[in-house]
């Protein structure tokens, strides 16, 4: 839902306007009647236990849900519209920072709105990691924990695959804690805000490592040939394909002692210009997308040739500290074993002429190990995700791309990233989560009033 634009901001400690809540790339916008900005775990029990339940009785009306409802919402990163669109907005990130250490089980508790970037200043001088981070470090610990968001390689899981424990506020204002043996943790992993608010979130962290990250242009013939092996050989694997290039970009990583010396190479200086570059050739592309070819080509001789080496911490030499950019971003995940067979469809639709599905660097490829969680992209198989931008926010709507991929990895099975933008609904996404009954059913046991649903959640899951 949008409508015109307003500050989403406001300033104290509890302060009450109504306003107009913009998601980080303006795409996303709705009015809210109040915004809470919590620094007590208090003051987020008090205000969903005062919410009037809808009185739909949580059948999931969507019209009462954007009037009625509370949600809470981190740095508004999201592609989906699955932050706001409820009368009472929660912003979690005035409440942030470190709540306790327990070294002795090398584990960490922090408030929701913790940024990964805090998260990892606090656990890196410990001799800490969390073996599987996104490239980016600005997204709130909830935020990130709530929508499956991940890495790849390493230990190839998304971060919530390391929280132990955390405090949910439920829909009546009580706290409560789940701990890595509740039945219903596996539920809590990646709840999009649905089954409670979190308010505290425990990580069990992994020694620190360090790598050898090595990073150059491979053609498609050669990665396409070469990843699995890699996927044996190294401890971090991230394939950037350049679409319409004929290459990707490919990132290596092995874990080296702290001490061993590495010969680095560093980026060309020309790298700091690679966003204007980018958004200067992408510009023209709305007007003629394909333009997309040769602006490909350029930014590929530009931005994605000869080599790089670095030596770091899998924090310092993989994940992308600024961010100043704006995007928009949908990304798909596959069966890892049915990977070869799509990738031979998407070229071949990238490729065609007639559809107008051109593609702007970068397509992330990445891969993750499967899990239990029952709302993960990676629940049941091992999964390779494939990532798709625009760099013209503003023109998503008719960007082909977006639709030739959903087309295609809706034929394969796939599952949509749940902070990524996708069009599917309920009738598409429900077979293809086997424990998506279930999912439901907890929702509606734990929220029967429908108090943490907003319009788009509510299609699709009530
Ligand atoms: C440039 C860019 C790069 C990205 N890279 C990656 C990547 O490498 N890997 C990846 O997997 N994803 C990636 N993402 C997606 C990103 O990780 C998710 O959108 C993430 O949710 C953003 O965190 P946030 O703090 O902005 O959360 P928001 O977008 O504000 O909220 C996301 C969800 O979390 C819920 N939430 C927030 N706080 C709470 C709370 N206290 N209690 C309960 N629910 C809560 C919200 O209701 C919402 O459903 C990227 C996004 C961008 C814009």
């Amino acid at each position: 839902m949008t409508h015109p634009k307003h500050s989403a901001r406001c300033s104290g400690s509890g302060s009450r306007i109504g306003g107009t809540w913009v998601s980080w790339n303006g795409n996303i916008q709705h009015s809210y009647v109040e915004l809470v900005r919590p620094k007590a775990e208090e003051e987020f029990c008090d205000t969903v236990r005062r919410i009037e339940p809808p009185a739909s009785g949580g059948v999931g009306n969507a019209d009462e849900a954007s009037l009625t409802g509370v949600r809470a919402f981190g740095n508004r990163q999201s592609s989906a519209d699955i932050a706001a669109g409820t009368g009472v907005l929660i912003d979690s990130t005035t409440y942030r920072g470190v709540v306790s250490v327990a070294e002795d089980r090398m584990q960490i508790t922090v408030r929701a709105g913790t940024t990964l970037q805090e998260l990892m200043r606090e656990i890196e001088p410990r001799g800490w990691c969390l073996p599987c981070l996104p490239d980016i470090d600005s997204v709130t610990v909830a935020g990130a924990i709530a929508t499956g968001t991940h890495g790849t390689a390493g230990d190839a899981h998304p971060l919530a695959e390391y929280m132990v424990t955390c405090r949910l506020i439920q829909p009546d204002g009580s706290v409560r804690e789940i701990t890595a043996d509740d039945p219903e943790m596996p539920a809590v992993r990646c709840s999009l805000g649905l089954l409670g608010v979190i308010s505290t979130v425990t990580f069990q962290c992994h020694p620190l490592y360090y790598l050898r990250v090595e990073e150059q242009a491979i053609p498609d013939e050669v990665w396409r040939r070469s990843y699995r092996e890699w996927l044996a050989r190294h401890d971090f694997v991230r394939i950037i394909y350049l679409p319409h290039t004929g290459y990707a970009w490919v990132i290596l990583g092995d874990r080296i002692d702290p001490g061993e010396p590495v010969e680095e190479k560093p980026a060309p200086r020309r790298h700091k210009y690679r966003r204007e570059v980018s958004r200067a050739l992408y510009g023209r592309t709305v007007a003629h997308p394909r333009f997309t070819r040769i602006a490909n080509r350029v930014l590929r001789r530009l931005f994605f040739s000869g080599r790089i080496v670095t030596k770091g911490t899998l924090y310092g030499a993989t994940v992308t500290k600024s961010r100043a950019s704006t995007l928009e971003l949908a990304e798909w995940t596959v069966a890892q074993d049915r990977f070869d067979a799509l990738f031979d469809d998407l070229l071949t639709g990238l490729e065609r002429t007639d559809n107008n599905a051109y593609a702007h660097i970068p397509m992330d490829i990445r891969f993750l190990q499967a899990d239990g969680t029952w709302l993960s992209t990676a629940y049941g198989h091992n999964t390779v995700t494939v990532g798709c931008v625009t760099r013209n926010p503003e023109h998503a709507e008719s960007y082909r791309a977006f639709d030739l991929v959903e087309d295609l990895f809706l034929g394969y099975d796939g599952r949509p990233h749940w902070a990524k933008r996708f069009k599917a609904g309920a009738q598409e996404l429900a077979p293809l989560w086997p424990r998506w009954d279930d999912f439901v059913t907890l929702r509606r046991r734990l929220d029967p009033a429908g108090v943490f649903l907003n319009p788009y959640l509510a299609h699709i899951f009530a």
